[in-house]
């Protein structure tokens, strides 16, 4: 029996096999699948809904779970109960329409909640909020033999788990999340399918913010919009600050009217106020003057549907991406590297320097500048430029952990990036993290092939 596309692939267009997809209607089923991929030694590969961008989800064999069927979504005051089946767009709405709101925004709304703790994801306004991890106070969580954890935040580990050093990046999703003294839910949160299976979370829903301040600012020069990046982070209450350089405006100006022909960056903000009418535009528009940013030509929302067109246009870059790769047969070739922020510009010229000698007009870089987080993004037309585009990513995350940075930051490592985990981790760490997963899953069954290489 042929297997539908959508349940071996993510949106990296990276493709995996499976034996099987099995689809439980319930806890029940669940569990006694498990049992019998544990007693018959199957491997097992859990879906969220695809977006991922790291090949995690993408079955190296075995049977691939999705939890499609797992739809349970309260609304409480402060809190949300969400199944694993619940799209991040789902529990958006049904927050927004109890006057609440769920922080963590991964651009994708398409994606699972339940993926998105798996991956740790973050996205734009965790520049003020954090990344997922932040929002999670419970998980219900199967492992590979079928039993199931209720597990608290706040509540330590049944056994002792050894700890790894942390990046000095403000994000990090990279391996095993191991730190002294952590919380048990901490491990799973992160860990991308190889620990357990998520059937359930508790997230918090805070206070809708009263209004939004959400403006697309452009600039002449990339020297003047990152000379706004640092004046601006301490701007209050702003909870995003992202990037977009030329070569990404140049792919996003046949769908978008008023991109000024002059524009050489732009940076998108978001900041929450009290009313619209209070000093904060006004505020905006001295500091623009002072950077030197376009005054007349930049957006600035009047309306919920001018902050949808500007929630579009950030959407539109990374769609595009993978649009033009995947037309050129190719897989993703993006980075997800973040460095401490006193080296954000030198990151960044690196960056630069590298791809204007090697990939001139065939990148873009764009993103959560905000945290010292871009993604570089190489669009090659042949494979020997894929080969040194994929090799020159390598050298980029090595750069990112010479600045104390992270290899992964928000995506996971998957399958596609897991050799990058060497860069950061030294072979006993790796060895302390691959010991954890043995202990949780002795048979190396769950997500074959992510993160670490199945030891045949
Ligand atoms: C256009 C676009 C923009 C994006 N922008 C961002 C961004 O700004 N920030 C960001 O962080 N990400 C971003 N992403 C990446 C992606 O949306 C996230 O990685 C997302 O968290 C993946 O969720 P998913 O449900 O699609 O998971 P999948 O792709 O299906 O799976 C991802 C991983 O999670 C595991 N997994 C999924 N569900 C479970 C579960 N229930 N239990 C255990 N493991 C599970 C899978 O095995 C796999 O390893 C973007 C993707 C796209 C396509």
């Amino acid at each position: 029996m042929s297997i539908a596309a959508s349940y071996l692939e993510d949106a990296s267009g990276h493709r995996g096999t499976a034996d099987r997809v099995v689809i439980p209607a319930d806890e029940a089923e669940l569990i006694a699948l498990l049992q019998q991929a544990t007693a018959e030694r199957v491997p097992v590969t859990v879906l969220g809904a695809g977006t991922g961008v790291a090949g995690g989800r993408c079955a190296d064999g075995g049977w691939a779970l999705s939890l499609e069927k797992f739809r349970r979504l309260e609304i409480h005051p402060g809190y949300a109960i969400v199944g694993a089946g619940i799209l991040l767009r789902e529990l958006q709405a049904a927050a927004t329409q109890a006057g609440q709101f769920y922080a963590p925004d991964p651009t994708e709304n398409a994606s699972a909640v339940s993926g998105n703790i798996a991956c740790n994801a973050s996205g734009s306004r965790s520049f003020l909020y954090g990344d997922t991890r932040r929002h999670v106070r419970a998980l219900r969580v199967a492992l590979i033999d079928g039993t199931v954890l209720q597990l608290q935040r706040g509540q330590k580990p049944p056994f002792e788990l050894p700890a790894v050093p942390m990046p000095l990046s403000k994000k990090h999703s990279a391996g095993y999340w191991l730190k002294p003294d952590m919380d048990y839910l901490d491990l799973f949160i992160g860990s991308e399918g190889t620990l357990g299976v998520i059937l359930e979370a508790e997230v918090v829903l805070l206070p809708a913010p009263a209004e939004l301040l959400t403006g697309v600012v452009f600039f002449s020069s990339d020297a003047d919009a990152l000379r706004a990046v640092t004046e601006w982070r301490g701007v209050p209450n702003l909870r995003m600050l992202e990037y977009v350089d030329a070569p990404s405006l140049a792919l996003v100006r046949p769908k978008f009217d008023g991109i000024p022909a002059r524009a050489q960056a732009a940076l998108l903000i978001e900041q929450e106020v009290a009313d619209l009418d209070g000093p904060e535009l006004e505020e905006w528009i001295d500091r623009l003057d002072a950077v030197n940013a376009f005054g007349e030509e930049s957006w600035f929302a009047a309306n919920a549907a001018d902050r949808e067109r500007f929630r579009r246009f950030r959407h539109a870059l990374p769609e595009a991406v993978n649009d033009i790769v995947r037309r050129q047969g190719f897989t993703k070739l993006g980075s997800d590297f973040a460095v401490p922020f006193e080296h954000n510009a030198a990151m960044l010229a690196f960056y630069r320097q590298h791809l204007e000698a090697e990939f001139p007009n065939q990148y873009v870089i764009f993103g959560h500048i905000g945290d010292a987080h871009v993604h570089v993004n190489i669009l090659p037309s042949t494979q020997e430029q894929f080969d040194r585009g994929k090799q020159l990513m390598t050298e980029f995350a090595a750069k990112a952990v010479t600045f104390g940075g992270t290899v992964g930051a928000e995506h996971g490592l998957g399958k596609r990036k897991a050799h990058l985990l060497a860069l950061q981790y030294s072979p006993e760490q790796l060895e302390q993290m691959k010991g954890v997963k043995r202990r949780l899953d002795p048979h190396w069954l769950l997500g074959r092939g992510t993160l670490f290489p199945y030891p045949a």
